[in-house]
């Protein structure tokens, strides 16, 4: 099997108590997973709902259908299985989705039943092979890979520092996560073997102007003709 799996948001499984208290006296939902992100992860593909189901039947509350969307961020398709699951969906009080933050949303602006989270979203990961994820990137809108030979500092280094390391790394390790070595050598080594060690002199990195990260962001791009 060729393994195809690209940059996604990594979740794990909420707590099943939590996820009790949250949907409180409601008796009966109706299971959405993901068939993308979720799936990989492991939190909410069709295991995971037969899983799900199990648990909240064995507690009393009805399950009256599950799905996978394709990709549950694609607030089309999930409109469509939701439209599709119709009955089932107007059967439950609710829908329980296992899907990402984003996917939740999805679910929940796209009917008119009450939305609840089985997962709790982590990170955008990239990955290297099946069940493995790595954090590398943060989505900080002001990408500074340039000045760092394609390392982020900012993700990279839990305190993400941008202009030279804390000073406490222990044998070329993080002294935060000595799992890790510090991005910091790795930055110094890369820029080294480049010929580019006076990018470290040349530029001062001010802290992030997160004023252009006001929330909720958007992307609307226009279509160009022919393509
Ligand atoms: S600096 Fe790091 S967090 Fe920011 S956009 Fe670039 S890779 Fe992502
Ligand atoms: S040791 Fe390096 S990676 Fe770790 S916190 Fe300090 S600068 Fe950041």
């Amino acid at each position: 099997m060729v393994y195809n799996a690209p940059a996604m948001i990594i979740t794990k499984k909420k707590d099943f108590e939590e996820i009790l208290f949250a949907i409180g006296d409601t008796r009966s939902l109706f299971l959405l997973g993901c068939g993308d992100c979720a799936t990989l992860c492991k939190t909410g593909g069709e295991p995971e709902l037969k899983e799900m189901s199990q648990k909240l039947v064995a507690k009393g509350i009805a399950v009256t259908g599950t799905a996978v969307v394709p990709a549950a961020c694609h607030e089309l398709d999930t409109k469509r299985v939701l439209r599709k699951h119709k009955d089932e969906v107007d059967k439950a009080q609710a829908v329980l989705a296992l899907i990402c933050g984003a996917g939740v949303q999805s679910v929940g602006d796209n009917t008119d039943k009450p939305a609840y989270s089985g997962c709790d979203s982590l990170f955008i990961g990239n990955s290297k092979r099946q069940l493995h994820y790595y954090e590398k990137c943060s989505a900080c809108g002001e990408c500074v890979l340039n000045d760092t030979a394609g390392l982020c500092p900012e993700t990279r280094c839990p305190k993400s520092l941008l202009n030279g390391p804390c000073g406490g790394a222990v044998g070329g390790k993080c002294e935060v996560n000595s799992e890790n070595l510090c991005v910091w050598i790795d930055i110094y080594n890369r820029l080294k073997k480049a010929g580019k060690l006076e990018n470290l002199l040349l530029k001062i990195s001010a802290p992030k102007d997160n004023s252009g990260l006001a929330k909720p962001q958007k992307l609307e791009l226009k279509r160009e003709p022919g393509r």
